[in-house]
C-alpha cells in the first residue's frame, strides 16, 4: 500500500506575505519600487499617464499597470533563504521596453508560430538499461534533515504526467499559437561508438534519434544518487536545434529521464535555449517521492507559499520588519482567492492526487521554459511564473501565473505582433486566456496549484472587467 503524507496541522494562512521576506534585505536584495514595476509593463519605459477622470488623487486609487490591472494587487519575490534571488540579488531586470528591442528575439510570425511538444523518446529493446534509470532511489539522496512533519508520499509506479495533459495545459498557456506534437518519435538508440560492444549501464554516451537523425548524448551517474543515469541537456537541446520543423516557433522535448548541465550541478529540470527556440524538461526531479529529501513542506505549496506566519518562520531574523501598512488589501483579492480555494486540498491525499501534483510541477516548468524561447528573461518584479528557481523547494512555492510585465510582453507577441491587435484587442485577448485558463483549471478541482490558479484567474479576470 502506499505511504500518504499524514495531515498536517491546520495553518489557517491569516496574514499574507505581499513583500518580499523579512531575509531579502540581508540578502542584498531590493525590491523594484512601484513606479518602476509600473514603468516597467509600458512601451516607453515610463510609467503610463493616469487615467483621469474616475481617479481622485493619485494616492487614494491603485495605480495601473500598462494591461489594465491594478500592480498592486501582484505579491512580491518571496526571496527567503537559498532562493534563487537570495544567491543572486543583483539579478538584472528585463522590462517590457528592454524586451521590445531586445535584437535576439524571436517574434512569432504567420509562418513560424507553431509550438511542437515532442512526447518522451522511445526506449529501445537494446537500451532496455535506461528503464532503469527512470526509478528513483529514495534511500541515496542528501537529506534535507528539514523536520517534515510528513512522510514521504507516492510510490515508485505512479505514471509520470501525460503527454496529453501537457499539451492541454501549454495550449491553454500559450492560448493563440497553434500546438502541434512534434510529427516524430524520438528514440532512444545505442551510440555508435559503443554499438559494437554491448551497450549497459555504464555507456558513456546514447543516442537520441528521430527518423534520420541522431545525435550523441553525453551520460553519466548523479552525483547525488537520486538516479542510476543523468542525461546532458546542452546534448539533448543541440538535438532539439537540428530537428526544429520549418513552421516551428519553438520545440519542447519533454523527458522523464534525469538531466545534468555541467559538472557543478546535480540536476536540472528544465532549461531554454531561447534564441534558438528549444527547451527541454525533465519529470524526473518532480516525483513527490523525492519531496522529503528536499524538504517540501505541502501544506505551504503555492498560494499557501505568501502565508506570512510560513514565511517568517524560515526567515532567521531577529524581528521581522513590520509590512507597513496595506492600503490596498482589497488588491489582493486573487491571491486571497486562491488560498481559499486550495487550502483545504493542497495536501493530496490521493494516487490520483499525487499524480496531479506531479503533472502540475511539470506543466508549470514547461510553461516557464517556452517562456524564454518567447524572449522572457528570469522575473524579478514579482512572484511570477517566470522567476528562476534554486531548488525544489523554491520551485513548489513559486506561481504558475505570468506577472503584469511578463504577460504585458507575452501578450504583445501574440495579441499585437502576430495577431495585428491594438492594445484593445490586446486586452481583449488577455480576458479570454483567462477565461481559458478558468476553464482548464476546472478539470482539475483535487489539485492544489491548479484550483489555485482558476480561481486566481477568476478574480483577475473580475477586476480587469471592473477597470
Ligand atoms: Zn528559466
Ligand atoms: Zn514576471
Amino acid at each position: 500500500m502506499n505511504i500518504m503524507p499524514t495531515s498536517e496541522e491546520q495553518c489557517p494562512h491569516l496574514d499574507l506575505q505581499l513583500e518580499p521576506s523579512p531575509y531579502a534585505a540581508e540578502a542584498g536584495f531590493e525590491w523594484q519600487p512601484l513606479c518602476r514595476r509600473l514603468a516597467a509593463t509600458t512601451k516607453s519605459g515610463r510609467r503610463a499617464p493616469s487615467a483621469g477622470s474616475r481617479r481622485k488623487a493619485e494616492n487614494d486609487i491603485p495605480a495601473q499597470s500598462a494591461i489594465g490591472e491594478p500592480a498592486l494587487s501582484y505579491p512580491a519575490p518571496l526571496v527567503l533563504p537559498n532562493d534563487d534571488l537570495a544567491c543572486d540579488p543583483k539579478c538584472p531586470p528585463q522590462s517590457f521596453r528592454s524586451w521590445l528591442y531586445e535584437k535576439a528575439r524571436n517574434k512569432p510570425k504567420e509562418d513560424r508560430r507553431t509550438l511542437y511538444v515532442a512526447a518522451v523518446p522511445e526506449i529501445t529493446s537494446s537500451m532496455a538499461f535506461m528503464r532503469d534509470w527512470l526509478q528513483p532511489d529514495t534511500a541515496s539522496g542528501r537529506s534535507s534533515g528539514g523536520g517534515l512533519k510528513q512522510k514521504p508520499p507516492g510510490n515508485k509506479t505512479l505514471p509520470s504526467p501525460s503527454y496529453e495533459d501537457i499539451v492541454s495545459y501549454l495550449s491553454t498557456f500559450y492560448r493563440g499559437l497553434p500546438l502541434k506534437p512534434f510529427p516524430q518519435r524520438l528514440r532512444f538508440v545505442p551510440w555508435e561508438e559503443t554499438r559494437m560492444k554491448k551497450p549497459n549501464i555504464h555507456s558513456t554516451y546514447v543516442g537520441l534519434a528521430t527518423r534520420d537523425s541522431c545525435t550523441r548524448i553525453r551520460v553519466r551517474s548523479p552525483p547525488d544518487g537520486v538516479f542510476k543515469g543523468q542525461l546532458n541537456l546542452g546534448d539533448i537541446l543541440d538535438a532539439a536545434i537540428e530537428m526544429l520543423p520549418g513552421d516551428a516557433y519553438s520545440l519542447l522535448l519533454l523527458l522523464d529521464h534525469d538531466m545534468y548541465e555541467d559538472e557543478d550541478d546535480d540536476f536540472c529540470c528544465g532549461r531554454a535555449y531561447g534564441g534558438s527556440r528549444v527547451a527541454v524538461v525533465s519529470s524526473s526531479r518532480y516525483h513527490p517521492i523525492l519531496d522529503e529529501q528536499v524538504g517540501i513542506e505541502y501544506s505551504h505549496m503555492w498560494p499557501a507559499s505568501h502565508c506570512k506566519s510560513y514565511i517568517n518562520g524560515l526567515c532567521t531574523v531577529d524581528k521581522p520588519k513590520e509590512q507597513s501598512g496595506d492600503p490596498w488589501a482589497t488588491s489582493f483579492i486573487p491571491l486571497r482567492a486562491a488560498i481559499d480555494a486550495a487550502k483545504d486540498i493542497i495536501v493530496p491525499t490521493s494516487q490520483e492526487g499525487l499524480r496531479a501534483l506531479w503533472f502540475s510541477r511539470l506543466a508549470r516548468t514547461a510553461s516557464h521554459e517556452l517562456g524564454h524561447c518567447f524572449g522572457m528573461e528570469h522575473c524579478v518584479y514579482y512572484a511570477c511564473n517566470m522567476q528562476s528557481t534554486a531548488g525544489m523547494a523554491e520551485d513548489v512555492r513559486q506561481p504558475p501565473y505570468l506577472c503584469p510585465i511578463c504577460l504585458s510582453k507575452f501578450s504583445y507577441a501574440v495579441a499585437c505582433e502576430l495577431q495585428g491587435h491594438d492594445d484593445t484587442g490586446r486586452q481583449l485577448y488577455i480576458q479570454e486566456r483567462y477565461g481559458a485558463i478558468i476553464t482548464f483549471c476546472d478539470g482539475w478541482k483535487g489539485n492544489g496549484l491548479f484550483t489555485g490558479y482558476g480561481a486566481w484567474a477568476r478574480a483577475r479576470l473580475d477586476l480587469l472587467q471592473q477597470t
